[in-house]
């Protein structure tokens, strides 16, 4: 039985960030199949909430790390956080053991569940995901492996917005399919005003190219009317080393050290 703890990891919005893989299952269990996917094609797709990792397990394994140098403790792994039905008591937990802060890295999916936005009140920061401005390009892009509508996620949204205290990053994911979209998705951005957008393309290893540079800074230039904006080429990555370099590596695949020594790994902004 592999560790549901990982990394930490250099995350270009988290700073150095101890992963908690509330699913753990050992193929992607996920509400979207993405077609700029690292982690591959979804093995289990699922989209109803249940346990996966029992909270004592949890529980003995923060305990058994003990303190950890990290800016944050992030729920994210192999697939869908939400997933998890016991992803709020475990936000709890683990920020009584580690005294972190609490970030989940959502795909959205189940915003419009009353109780997942409950679960995603009691996190410091929630990052949700948002790729496309109409069901057509959501379903083209996300490729959802369940009966989720576009229109009802951007509810769910909006409606914990209204209710969550931590902060909001929105993350949207720019490739070659949804690249004319950059306008129409500044637009959403705006109606949701999160404390942060994330303009991302995948610089992982996965099935699509990313984006160049140049690209994603025009892409930019339409969300100028908003705050914080920061893109994937912009960010800094904070130096670190794992705890563990196989549990990381199967939650980051196509990382981790291309030479014996620290501080190589490489971190992509894929969810
Ligand atoms: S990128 Fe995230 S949301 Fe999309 S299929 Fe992979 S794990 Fe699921």
């Amino acid at each position: 039985m592999g560790s549901v703890i990982y990394g930490p990891v250099p995350s270009w919005r988290l700073g150095r960030s101890l992963g908690i893989d509330l699913l753990s299952t050992r193929g992607k269990t996920c509400s979207f199949d993405c077609l700029y996917c690292q982690l591959g094609r979804t093995v289990h797709p699922l989209a109803q909430r249940r346990e996966f990792v029992p909270l004592a397990r949890l529980v003995s394994e923060l305990e058994r790390i003990g303190p950890v140098q990290a800016d944050y403790a992030t729920f994210s792994g192999v697939g869908e956080p939400t997933l998890a039905g016991n992803l709020g008591d475990a936000i709890d937990t683990a920020r009584r053991i580690l005294r972190l802060p609490i970030a989940v890295l959502t795909n959205s999916s189940l915003m419009p569940d009353e109780g997942v936005r409950r679960d995603l009140a009691r996190a410091d920061m929630v990052v949700v995901k948002l790729d496309a401005p109409a069901e057509d390009m959501f379903r083209l892009v996300n490729r959802p492996t369940g009966p989720y509508s576009l229109d009802e996620i951007l509810k769910g949204i909006k409606l914990f917005r209204g209710q969550g205290k931590g902060l909001l990053a929105l993350q949207m994911m720019f490739i070659r399919e949804n690249r004319g979209c950059a306008a129409l998705m500044a637009k959403l951005a705006e109606d949701i005003s999160p404390d942060e957008v994330q303009i991302n393309t995948p610089l992982r290893e996965c099935a699509v190219a990313p984006l160049p540079p140049e690209e994603l800074a025009a892409i930019k230039d339409e969300f100028r009317r908003l705050g914080a904006v920061v893109t994937a080429y912009e960010a800094r990555r904070p130096r670190v080393t794992p705890l563990n370099a196989a549990e990381t590596l199967r939650r980051r695949p196509g990382e981790g050290p291309q030479e014996k020594g620290e501080g190589k790994w490489k971190h992509g902004p894929q969810h």
